[in-house]
């Protein structure tokens, strides 16, 4: 839920090579939480480190030629998005490339060797995050950037929290063979919605709107303004009087496409985040005030314990399952958060959501 800066280009290392049934010039790569198809011709060998493109990074044509077939614009940078893909069975997300490939793209002559596991080459390559682009009901009229005082929302992917994962999960034993101590986590698990991100706030008097990288002014127009005001979050705010912000994701008509068809807009909570503090209020004190107040919040799925030796691979296959919102939907996925004020979070995205709805 911290506003990370997301490494969509790092160096990584590859830790299996797979063949893949009835396939003889490819193979599958594990990278991190990561499965992806490669060519056998680059000669990749377990243990190497390659720099690994996130999906939805998009990447300049410059930099993977290949990807050149039909090339379109995004954020004035020419290039395509990766997305979630399937072949031969096999599914891939992601793409490796040799280092060597992106030594001419370094601000200064570096050698191979010099690049170390976890490196971040996101900017220094001109990797974008690739976003849905907004609906004219969400755009609204801008107010200015988002406010300083609270982080925007955002979520690791849990392909990317191998080494946490395993040190919340291990079942290592003592040198003396007693069992080490499973460290006791419970997590609040919801269901992640499919929508537009939303804050409104109350600091020193002042209510505020807005989408997930501005503030908005207020228009009758505006959907993330109509949905405050139907659920007279100014009132609420004022009466609890106290410097704090909901943010939620916003659910409906003229929101990317109404993936759930319901028949009005709602604002569903997932965060209280407070002001003066600096911090989240937790899992629990969030859904008792939503439920004071009788707002909406994100469905909740239940409080769990990770499973011992949990990998990323299958909490990814526990976000598969229908949406609580609409039974005829596949949910995009789950979130994971500690069930302590101010611990760690991480989403886990349905891949059979990416592969038919994204
Ligand atoms: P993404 O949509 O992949 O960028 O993932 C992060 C976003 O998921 C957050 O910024 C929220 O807007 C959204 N989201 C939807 N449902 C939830 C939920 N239950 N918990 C936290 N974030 C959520
Ligand atoms: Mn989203």
């Amino acid at each position: 839920m911290t506003d990370t800066t997301r490494k969509l280009a790092s160096i990584r290392r590859i830790s299996a090579l797979e063949p893949i049934e009835g396939a003889d010039r490819i193979e599958c790569a594990t990278v991190d939480g990561w499965k992806l198809v490669t060519a056998k011709a680059n000669g990749f060998k377990v243990g190497d480190l390659v720099v690994y493109f996130e999906i939805d990074s998009w990447i300049p044509c410059s930099i993977a030629a290949f990807l050149d077939k039909n090339p379109k614009t995004y954020e004035g940078i020419v290039g395509a998005r990766l997305r979630t893909i399937k072949l031969r069975g096999q599914i891939s997300q992601g793409l490796i490339l040799p280092i060597k490939d992106i030594l001419g793209h370094m601000p200064v002559p570096a050698d191979e060797n010099e690049f170390v596991e976890g490196y971040d080459l996101t900017d220094i390559l001109g990797i974008k995050k690739w976003e849905k682009p907004i609906n004219a009901q969400l755009a609204g009229v801008v107010k200015g950037n988002f406010p300083s005082f609270i982080p925007k929302t955002d979520e690791e992917r849990v392909q990317n929290m191998t080494k946490e994962l395993s040190k919340w999960t291990s079942d290592t034993n003592h040198w003396d063979g007693s069992p080490r101590e499973v460290p006791d986590m419970l997590w609040e698990v919801t269901e992640k919605l499919e929508g537009s991100s939303m804050t409104v706030y109350w600091n020193n008097g002042q209510f505020g709107v807005c989408s997930r990288n501005l503030e908005l002014i207020e228009d009758e127009a505006n959907a993330f303004w109509k949905a405050a005001r139907a659920d007279r979050l100014e009132e609420h705010l004022m009466n609890i009087g106290e410097n704090i912000a909901l943010q939620g994701e916003l659910v409906g008509p003229g929101v990317q496409g109404n993936y759930y068809g319901l028949s009005e807009l709602k604002f569903f909570i997932y965060n209280i985040y407070d002001i003066t503090d600096g911090s989240y209020v937790s899992p629990e004190a969030r859904r008792f005030v939503v439920n004071a107040l009788n707002l909406d919040h994100v469905p909740v799925l239940g409080l769990y314990k990770l499973p011992v030796n949990a990998t990323a691979e299958g909490i990814v296959s526990m976000a598969e399952g229908r949406s609580i919102l609409n039974n005829a939907k596949e949910r995009e996925g789950i979130v994971f958060k500690h069930v302590e004020r101010g611990g760690p979070s991480f989403k886990a995205i349905s891949n059979k959501y990416l592969l038919n709805n994204d």
